[in-house]
């Protein structure tokens, strides 16, 4: 039986940067992934000279702290920056409409008509909102109108976020913004002084992957990160012992028992239920009850003569009832060009989410039929794609729908009763892998003070499973 400092469970890019900050701070970390990669959702794959992304594909950042976290990774060399330019389209009337992002774009674009222009301009005279638990279309419709609601935010939550803004709720899915209105009352003075007040922390915005893809990232945390990794090990069972944590798991070759007196999971919410159940019912049925999306991924692959658009920019959003079935597409070899053979493109299309949870059963003939007339109708391709892959998440990100907020602080209330045990995945915080980092940082720097504050004894090993005086479960999720 082997002791640890900390057991981190789950190795996606959540797990991965967690035990990389605890074990940067000196503490003895092991890592068990129960698939034979780590990564998680991310991975990055080659076909016929293509560099596919499954998941994330490139990490949107505007904070120090990350920069630093790839620098100490080791992973500065590898960064690779997204092409000049920084157009984004979303499809308005069968056209695809420039995005506005400054002040003389918003007053120029054809995007939105005059009424919701002015409307726009309005929202620092609206007043702060009440409700506590509004959701996105309700908070953004009245601050910035309807229209700036169905144009651009919607399909935002929907593509990238694979959310539907009747649902999701506002201070959850969009903490930033929402902070802006509790703390100063409009967004765009908030986000003018915040602009200035935070000079310092915050990072020129990029965007990036890594040389050979955003796997790179995960692949270098598991080899360099400085922290043991055990790939095909499931944690089955945990239960708490003089202070710290038993993990019990099994692999294809082998069972294993490790003592740790932190203990952190980074599985996705389902994984980490059936782990607290018998420790926590009720903990266990608020991380059951996270609702998750599929997402279906779309790679393909044409020669550049058979598109017709310049595609000068990094994609397009569609909105909903728009007669597409597809959620977006990105122009991965305008981003990078290095991602797509000599002479090709390559454009990834995004099906499924809150939107259309079908697609989650949609095979590779159904998936092209939902981008193929897109792609031809939007961008002019001609003929059928000379590469096509397609990956499959059926659980592919978590929604922040309902009172989520509310779900969150009883789940910390519930962790309150079992220290020594976090829980660190994309159902906590944001699902970005900026965020991921971001949270990674925190949890560290909190494991690393209870640690030094209660150091936990793992000197007698107990045959008699010790658990802690939890209250009986009562009540459900309000
Ligand atoms: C299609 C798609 C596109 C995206 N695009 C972007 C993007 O461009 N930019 C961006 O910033 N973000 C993007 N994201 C979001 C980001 O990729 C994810 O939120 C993030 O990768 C999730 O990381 P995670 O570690 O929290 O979870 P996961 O990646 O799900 O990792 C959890 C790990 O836990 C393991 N596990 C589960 N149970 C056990 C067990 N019992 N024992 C041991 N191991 C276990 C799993 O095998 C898995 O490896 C995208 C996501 C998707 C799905």
């Amino acid at each position: 039986m082997s002791e640890r400092d900390v057991v981190v469970v789950g190795g996606g890019i959540s797990g991965l940067a967690t035990a990389h900050c605890l074990a940067r701070s000196g503490l003895a970390v092991e890592l068990w992934e129960r698939a034979p990669r780590v990564g998680g959702k991310i991975h990055t794959a080659r076909k016929d000279g293509y560099c596919l992304d499954s998941a994330a594909s490139m990490v949107m950042n505007f904070r120090s702290e990350v920069d630093a976290f790839i620098e100490t990774a080791g992973l500065t060399t590898s960064k690779l920056p997204r092409a000049p330019g920084n157009k984004r389209y979303v499809l308005d009337a069968s056209c695809l409409q420039e995005v506005p992002t400054g002040f003389g774009e918003l007053l120029k674009t054809p995007l939105l008509s005059t009424s919701g222009k002015l409307r726009l301009l309005a929202e620092p005279l609206i007043a702060r909102g009440k409700d506590p638990h509004e959701n996105v279309a309700a908070f953004v419709g009245r601050r910035l109108g309807r229209e700036f609601l169905e144009k651009v935010f919607e399909p935002y939550l929907a593509g990238p976020l694979a959310s539907d803004v009747d649902h999701a709720e506002a201070v959850s899915t969009m903490p930033r913004l929402s902070a802006l209105e509790t703390r100063y009352g409009s967004l765009a003075l908030g986000a003018l002084l915040h602009r200035f007040l935070s000079r310092g922390s915050t990072a020129r915005p990029q965007a990036f992957t890594f040389s050979g893809g955003m796997g790179t990232l995960t692949d270098s945390l598991a080899h360099n990160g400085g922290f043991r990794v055990r790939n095909n090990l499931r944690a089955n069972e945990i239960w708490p012992v003089n202070g710290g944590w038993m993990v019990a798991g099994t692999g294809d070759n082998e069972s294993r028992t490790v003592f740790a007196r932190q203990l952190v999971l980074s599985t996705p919410s389902a994984a980490a239920a059936s782990l607290v159940r018998s420790l926590d019912p009720l903990l266990a049925e608020l991380l059951g009850g996270i609702e998750y999306a599929p997402i279906k991924v779309v790679h393909t692959g044409f020669e550049r003569a058979r598109v017709g658009h310049a595609l000068g920019g990094s994609g397009f959003l569609v909105p909903r009832h728009s007669g597409f079935e597809c959620n977006g597409c990105l122009w991965i070899s305008s981003l990078f060009p290095g991602h797509a053979p000599a002479g090709k493109v390559l454009l990834t299309s995004y099906l499924g989410g809150a939107r259309n949870p079908a697609a989650r059963d949609w095979d590779q003939a159904r998936c092209l039929d939902a981008v193929a007339p897109m792609l031809r109708n939007l961008l002019a391709t001609r003929g059928e794609p000379d590469m096509l892959h397609i990956e499959s998440h059926p659980s592919a990100l978590p929604l922040y729908h309902g009172r989520y907020s509310a779900r969150l602080a009883q789940m910390a209330a519930r962790l309150e009763q079992l220290p020594g045990l976090h829980l660190e995945a994309n159902y906590r915080g944001g699902v970005s892998v900026r965020d991921r980092i971001l949270c990674a940082q925190t949890a560290a720097r909190r494991i690393l003070r209870q640690q030094q504050a209660k150091p936990a004894k793992a000197a007698i090993w107990l045959d008699s499973r010790e658990l802690p005086d939890i209250a009986p479960a009562t009540g459900t999720l309000s």
